[in-house]
């Protein structure tokens, strides 16, 4: 398929597909049974493929690279540093492999590249001047080890029976559900620490570190100030209220690690050999691109509901230009009767 028959690529060169965005049929009213089937096990749809390979790749985790829930019982750097280094393996092989493939070997070039442009190599705003250096160290140095943290005591809780928990044996259909109910609620809680990170000050003093990728890249994804990493993953507190096991713990945290590589790939679609399909990144990488629009995604669709939602129109744009004059206007007006 040509990059012009599903998208197009405008004189500045940035590229947006040619279908606006719009949450899933789940939203519909009147319902739309036949959407839903194809939006639950379409390709791209719920399950397959981000979710189907998150919950396999957490599965094998827990099964293979997990310390057992005896030793876990007592905090102790021996299987703790086992944990550090598991995740630290499965994120360099997460976030490189989306990197390689379509940044470095170029893949498929800058076809559905949302700008023609690749990734600053020589920018003062980040660290070393390079994007991908700067994206890395912040992803390695403060997500891996905060990830961990949340990882490691919400085991080591569970470990000790001091969470609510629930085995697949006994409640086989409650875990079952609660794995699809993760990614749910792991966009609600996201939306909720986005919009409170995007406050003025809190903005300056932290989420400006991950804005400076206006033009993101998949190591942009955990590009983030140890305030956000914190909060961030702090959805896992779900599991000290809702009845859980293991490895839902492993999904979620999994989940939140892995999800932002694709989410800031660059693409709109993702091509692999013959085949090719919507990656589902449009939607954040207009945040990236105007800042206040879409703090959430699809899946939870809060933006929709409150009015911040960008679809990729033009009439979107302008109706967020008129948000944000009317909020400068009034930014303005309460400074002069301060
Ligand atoms: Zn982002
Ligand atoms: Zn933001």
């Amino acid at each position: 398929m040509s990059e012009a028959a599903v998208g197009q690529r405008d004189r500045r060169g940035y590229w947006k597909p040619a279908e606006l965005l719009e949450p899933p049929p789940v939203y519909a009213w009147p319902p739309k049974p036949v959407g839903v089937a194809k939006w639950l096990f379409g390709f791209p749809g719920f399950l397959w493929p981000w979710n189907t390979l998150y919950a396999a790749i957490a599965t094998l985790t827990w099964l293979f690279a997990t310390p057992d829930m005896a030793t876990m019982q007592t905090l102790a750097p021996g299987w703790i540093g086992f944990v550090l280094a598991r995740n630290l393996v499965l994120m360099l092989a997460v976030f490189g492999a989306f990197h390689l493939y379509l940044h470095v070997g170029r893949r498929q070039g800058t076809d559905y590249k949302f700008t023609d442009r690749w990734q600053a190599t020589n920018n003062p705003t980040f660290l070393f001047g390079r994007q991908v250096w700067d994206n890395m160290v912040w992803t390695i140095a403060s997500g891996l080890p905060i990830w961990t943290a949340w990882e490691v005591v919400t085991l080591w809780l569970q470990a000790n029976h001091r969470l609510p928990t629930a085995s697949w044996a006994d409640h086989p259909i409650w875990c079952a559900l609660l794995m699809l109910f993760i990614p749910v609620w792991r966009e609600a809680h996201f939306y909720a620490v986005h919009r409170l990170i995007h406050w003025p000050p809190l903005y300056r003093a932290v989420h400006s570190l991950h804005h400076k990728n206006v033009d993101p890249g998949p190591w942009s994804g955990l590009a983030m100030h140890p305030v956000e990493h914190l909060l961030y993953f702090s959805g896992v507190l779900l599991h000290w209220i809702v009845p859980s096991n293991g490895l839902h713990v492993i999904f979620h945290m999994q989940h939140l690690a892995f999800a932002p590589a694709n989410g800031h790939s660059g693409f709109g679609r993702l091509k692999l050999g013959e085949a090719e399909f919507d990656s589902g990144a449009y939607w954040h990488y207009l945040h990236h691109r105007y800042f206040e629009v879409n703090y959430g995604s699809d899946l939870v669709p809060i933006d929709k509901w409150v009015g911040t939602f960008h679809d990729g129109s033009e009439a979107a744009g302008e109706q967020m230009n008129a948000r944000l004059k009317i909020r400068s206007e009034r930014a303005k007006a309460a400074r002069k009767r301060a």
